[in-house]
């Protein structure tokens, strides 16, 4: 059985899920209160439908209960957003990811068992920052508060060095994870992998680690 997608709130984040979920070709029912954003929709989704979310038998009839995985991604109305994501949840739908305002709106969707809480604006937002602090800085992926990958271009320091001439990981306490030679990609590189510039470094570790990195090495 192919899995089953759903898509609540069409707005540029929704949007942008229904859109590359369809163009990877998944099953996606798309759902908007608003007729032009469904509109919008008809041709991109399997199913794009018009209906209040927060509408009970709508999403009963509409057949939410058996889709496997469903995007609530209503902005601004926390209302909403919380009243749909616990409908669904009373469904059973096994896998609920939710699109959250603040701080207040993310407990209450943890307390209702929403099993994802995504903050697509503030992670987009550090991610800029960082890269705006360091032009060196080209990624940078939060895994909780206190650790993060980051993506970062080999400064003139690094250039013909090895990995152990630098000494990154008992120095640093940061691992190199992989390696990109332009289009080449090492996976699991050696102590004795020499870094030349313009190489690019995906490196993990504890945030205030990979900043005592980046002050000192890039
Ligand atoms: P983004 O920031 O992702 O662009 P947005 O700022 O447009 O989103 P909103 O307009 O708050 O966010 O909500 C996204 C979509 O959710 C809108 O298209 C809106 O019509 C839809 N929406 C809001 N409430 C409901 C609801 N109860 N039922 C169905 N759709 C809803
Ligand atoms: P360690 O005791 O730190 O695990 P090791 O004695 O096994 O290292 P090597 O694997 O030869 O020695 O590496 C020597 C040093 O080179 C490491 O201590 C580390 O500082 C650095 N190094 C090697 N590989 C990496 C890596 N992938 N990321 C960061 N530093 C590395
Ligand atoms: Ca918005």
């Amino acid at each position: 059985m192919k899995k089953l997608f759903g898509v609540i709130g069409l707005g540029r984040f929704g949007g942008s899920i229904c859109k590359e979920l369809s163009k990877e070709g998944k099953e996606v029912l798309a759902l908007d209160a608003d007729e032009d954003k469904v509109n919008e929709y008809k041709e991109i989704a399997t199913h794009a439908v018009i209906a209040d979310s927060t509408d009970e038998l709508a999403l009963k009839e509409l057949g939410f209960r058996n889709i496997d995985h469903v995007i609530v991604a209503i902005g601004d109305n926390v209302h909403a957003s919380i009243l749909t994501t616990l409908i669904l949840k009373e469904f059973g739908v096994k896998r609920i990811t939710v699109k959250a305002q603040n701080d207040y709106h993310e407990k209450v969707l943890q307390k209702i068992g929403a099993d994802e809480i995504v903050h697509p604006e503030r992670d987009m937002g550090k991610r800029i920052a960082h890269s705006i602090i360091s032009s060196n800085v080209l990624d940078y992926l939060e895994l909780s508060d206190e650790y993060s990958v980051v993506e970062i271009k080999a400064g003139e320091k690094m250039q013909n060095k090895t990995l152990m001439e630098l000494d990154i990981r008992a120095k640093f306490g940061c691992n190199v994870v992989a390696i990109k030679h332009g289009k080449d990609i090492n996976v699991s590189p050696m102590a004795n992998e020499q870094i030349h510039f313009d190489d690019i470094l995906i490196i993990i570790g504890a945030d205030k680690d990979i900043s005592r990195f980046e002050k000192e090495l890039v």
